[in-house]
């Protein structure tokens, strides 16, 4: 008997603790972590620098109102800022940074419509779901926020075709879809994306997974030379505290003008002390470590699996990982094996096992990863 809504297929155990990369059941059993929480614990279970800030901000104040200065927001959105280029609003949750992104998007392109890809995934409410063009997110909920359009991911001709016919003012998509399949753009995409750009269509990127290292960038539109006019973050920017932000070009920060958008906990001290320290550690040296490990296990993986005939395709960005598997209904079973195995990880789409190892995982561990998969698949 549960209180709980079952809107989760839950497995039939719990985490209680969690060193390094390493997670530990209610029975004691460890598990090499490939999950991070869901692209969450980027930096891992031990990352003290963060832990102390939040100990420290608990004594101190753990929480106060939007209604006073506050410099650790402060401190958090100038490393986000892009070198002062972009303004940020704090939130707690993905979903909520999107929200925020929609929401000013409507004050500044009043009567347009905004596109989305299919397969993309940018949350769960009204808003946020009504730009995910996945059928079974969708389902049950019309009326959905009216004025979004989808067009196929990556599909040069389908983008140029629905700019042409359809008044867009905004287009929201993520640069390696992660729900969807672990679909990284492709160069053709990003092309024509930028010329939508040139011709006044502001491009939203969803940065939520993506972000804050995961790709060997603190951002991935970084790889693409791509500037955005607003980019939404929250996953891994607090190492494991809620935390979301929508960040927008300086100049579009006046339409969210006193009064027009807020959040009760929107930046609550605990998580910006938690963020502060993420972003600190978030230099050149250590996106360049996780790009170079990215390679590698991209690498390995390919080495081990992509001969064989359950594998179908294997894609990566950085440390995000996607495992296509020939047969969907696999899925489950290598997850389920992995973890007998002691290794957890991730499902995406349908056909798609997706790894996101905490970014401090070491080469061998990552090896060790591979060298199970490949014993299973
Ligand atoms: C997880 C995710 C979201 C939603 O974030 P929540 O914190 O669950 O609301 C939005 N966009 C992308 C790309 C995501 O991966």
């Amino acid at each position: 008997m549960t209180n709980l809504f079952e809107n989760y297929g839950r497995l039939p155990f719990s985490l209680t603790k969690g060193t390094g990369v390493h997670l530990f059941d209610d029975e004691g059993k460890s598990y090499l972590d490939f999950t991070s929480g869901i692209g969450v614990m980027n930096l891992g279970y031990s990352f003290e620098k963060g832990k102390e800030a939040v100990k420290a901000q608990l004594d101190q104040l753990a929480h106060f109102s939007n209604l006073y200065q506050n410099p650790l927001q402060e401190e958090v959105a100038e490393k986000l800022s892009q070198n002062h280029h972009y303004k940020a609003f704090f939130c707690n949750s993905g979903t909520e940074a999107n929200e925020a992104a929609l929401k000013l998007t409507r004050l500044i392109k009043a009567g347009q419509k905004i596109l989305a890809f299919e397969d993309g995934f940018h949350g769960r409410t009204f808003g946020a779901m009504s730009a995910t063009m996945q059928e079974k997110i969708q389902a049950g909920f019309a009326p959905l926020v009216p004025d979004f359009v989808a067009s196929p991911y990556n599909d040069v001709a389908a983008l140029e075709q629905v700019v042409k016919v359809e008044k867009i003012g905004a287009i929201i998509f993520e640069i390696v879809q992660g729900e969807g399949g672990v679909l990284p753009i492709t160069a053709d995409f990003v092309a024509a994306l930028k010329k939508c750009q040139k011709k006044g269509i502001l491009l939203i990127i969803d940065e939520v997974q993506t972000g804050i290292g995961r790709t060997g960038e603190l951002f991935s539109f970084e790889h693409f030379g791509l500037e955005p006019d607003i980019f939404t973050v929250a996953k891994a920017l607090a190492n494991g505290l809620p935390v979301g932000a929508m960040l927008a070009k300086n100049q579009y920060a006046h339409y969210f003008s006193a009064g027009k958008h807020g959040s009760t906990f929107g930046g609550n001290p605990l998580a910006m002390a938690s963020a502060n320290e993420v972003l600190k550690a978030m230099t050149p040296e250590f996106l360049a470590e996780v790009a170079d490990k990215g390679q590698f296990f991209f690498a390995t993986l390919t080495e081990k699996l992509s001969a064989k005939s359950t594998v179908k395709n294997i894609r990566a960005l950085g440390l995000m990982m996607g495992i296509q598997l020939a047969d969907e209904a696999k899925v489950p079973e290598i997850l389920a094996s992995l973890r007998e195995n002691g290794m957890l990880a991730l499902s995406a789409g349908h056909d798609v096992i997706r790894l996101l190892p905490p970014l401090v995982m070491s080469k061998e561990e990552m090896q060790k990863g591979a060298e199970l998969l490949e014993s299973l698949l």
